[in-house]
């Protein structure tokens, strides 16, 4: 396996594209926006050049990386002649059912469709091709050139040699890959989503305020990040939509959203990306001032 696309160039597909490419695998970048397209080659060239000033990479290793990638704007075209294609488009299960039909009808028999969606079920995305055998979760974390985990998830009918493929794949990334299972959540987020919920009920109970729920979890619990100053991270919005998936499919009331997280959500305080969660990101990104609605 040496080629390889990628689907979608926003903060994830970027990411991603640069892993392989450093790691010697053609890229096909795909994006429907040219714009994306070239803001996602500009955040790949800044953090070659960040890994150039520590010494971490050489300038030919930029300028290899930089042309392994070739972008297109259309994705029977740049799935044609690929591998594996790595779909990390928008959050939106219609538009991932859509991606992978156009993907299973361009792409080689052979090839294995992986989605890095974090809350989508890989057995239905896999049920809108004629290959659930070969659709696969390949869940990286943001930021991916540095974070560890890729997240292996299992459909119900991905196959044995597809999962052994994509772990050892994984490794040659350098990556540390993990196998589960397809079920709501995955293991990631259903483990850190109730977490960072508790958190928000806790704010919401009045047991505690911002600053002193986060730093116990630093301090006594040696976290990197409180779990209220991660949601703002992650974005509010998101953190919502995956506990609703989770709510959905379990139907269990232990993953209800707490109504503190719908209501900031309704009201457009999103977190880092809005400037304005459970602290207000207006003069620094740092988390440095909790927000003046829990002051
Ligand atoms: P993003 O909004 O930054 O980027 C999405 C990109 O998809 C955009 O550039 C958009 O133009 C493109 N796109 C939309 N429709 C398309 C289409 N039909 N064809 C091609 N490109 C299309 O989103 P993101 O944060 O990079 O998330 C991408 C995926 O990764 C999602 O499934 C998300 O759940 C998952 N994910 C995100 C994170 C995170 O922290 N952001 C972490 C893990 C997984």
């Amino acid at each position: 396996m040496n080629k390889v696309a990628v689907i979608g160039a926003g903060t994830m597909g970027n990411g991603i594209a640069h892993v392989f490419a450093q790691n010697g695998f053609e890229v096909n970048l795909i994006d429907i926006s040219q714009t994306s397209l070239e803001k996602g080659i500009a955040t790949i060239t800044k953090n070659l050049d960040r890994l150039l000033v520590k010494l971490k990479i050489t300038e030919e290793v930029k300028t290899n990386t930089l042309n392994n990638i070739t972008t297109f704007t259309d994705i029977a075209t740049g799935v044609k002649d690929v591998d594996l294609v790595v779909e990390a488009a928008t959050e939106n299960e219609a538009l991932k059912l859509q991606i992978f039909k156009t993907m299973d009808e361009n792409a080689k028999a052979e090839a294995i469709l992986a989605t890095n969606t974090s809350s989508i079920s890989i057995t239905k995305i896999a049920s809108a091709t004629n290959r659930p055998d070969k659709v696969i979760g390949m869940h990286f974390m943001n930021p991916v050139p540095i974070m560890k985990l890729v997240e292996i998830i299992r459909g119900y009918n991905t196959s044995d040699i597809v999962t052994k493929t994509i772990m050892e794949l994984s490794k040659k990334l350098h990556k540390i890959p993990l196998e589960v299972n397809d079920y709501p959540g995955f293991v990631a987020n259903r483990i850190l989503m109730p977490m960072i919920n508790e958190a928000v009920e806790t704010l919401y109970n009045g047991v505690a305020g911002v600053y002193e729920i986060d730093n116990v979890m630093k301090l006594g619990m040696g976290h990197p990040m409180g779990p209220l100053q991660l949601a703002d991270f992650i974005g509010l919005d998101v953190c919502l939509s995956i506990l609703n998936v989770m709510y959905d499919g379990f139907k269990n009331p232990k993953y209800a959203p707490c109504p503190l997280l719908v209501n900031m959500v309704q009201a457009g305080k999103l977190g880092v990306k809005s400037g304005e969660g459970f602290y207000d990101y207006s003069e620094s990104r740092k988390a440095e001032k909790v927000s003046k609605q829990f002051v």
